[in-house]
C-alpha cells in the first residue's frame, strides 16, 4: 500500500488537528472523483517505519487519518493496531468509499469511521443531502455524526 502525500486539516474530524494520509490505488472508482491521481498505483509505501516518521515529524497533531486504502482493509486495519499501540494519545480515524466494513467484528483500533462512495449529485459529508457518513466509534457502537459537518460549515 502506498500513499501520495499527507495534509494537516482541521474540519476532516470535528474537534481534532488530523494529520490526514492520502493513499493511492483506491478501488472504488466514484463517478465525479475528486482526486482521479490516486486511481493509480503511486507514491512511497506506507509501512509502519514511515508512518512512524510522518507521526513524529508532525508534533502538535491529535489524530491520524487515513483517506483512502480501500484495496487493503486489513492492512489499513494492522497500522491502525499500530498507531494505537505506539501512539496511545492520538486518535485514529478512516476515510473508507465503502459503504460497510463487513470483514471487521471489532473496530477498536478506529475513532472515527466514515463510509460511503462520493456520489456527486448528493455531494461530500458537508452537504445534507449526503450518502456519506462520519461515525464516532464507541466499543462496539457506530455513532453517525456526520450532522457535525453541516452545523461546522453552514454557519
Ligand atoms: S473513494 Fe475517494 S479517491 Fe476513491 S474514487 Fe471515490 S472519491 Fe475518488
Amino acid at each position: 500500500m502506498k500513499y501520495v502525500d499527507t495534509r494537516i486539516v482541521f474540519a476532516e474530524v470535528p474537534d481534532e488537528v488530523t494529520l490526514a494520509i492520502n493513499i493511492s490505488n483506491c478501488p472504488i472508482r466514484c463517478e465525479g472523483c475528486h482526486s482521479q491521481h490516486l486511481w493509480k498505483d503511486i507514491g512511497e509505501p506506507l509501512t509502519e517505519s514511515s508512518l512512524n516518521l510522518l507521526i513524529e515529524k508532525n508534533t502538535g497533531i491529535t489524530c491520524v487519518c487515513f483517506m483512502g486504502g480501500d484495496i487493503e482493509p486489513d492492512e489499513i486495519n494492522r497500522l491502525a493496531g499500530h498507531i494505537r499501540q505506539s501512539y496511545p494519545h492520538l486518535k485514529i480515524g478512516w476515510y473508507s468509499g465503502q459503504e460497510w466494513f463487513s470483514i471487521f467484528a471489532e473496530y477498536k483500533n478506529f475513532d472515527y469511521l466514515k463510509l460511503g462512495p462520493y456520489i456527486k449529485k448528493l455531494g461530500g459529508l458537508t452537504s445534507p443531502k449526503t450518502n456519506q457518513r462520519l461515525y464516532k466509534v464507541d466499543g462496539y457502537v457506530l455513532r453517525n455524526i456526520t450532522s457535525r459537518f453541516w452545523k461546522i460549515c453552514n454557519k
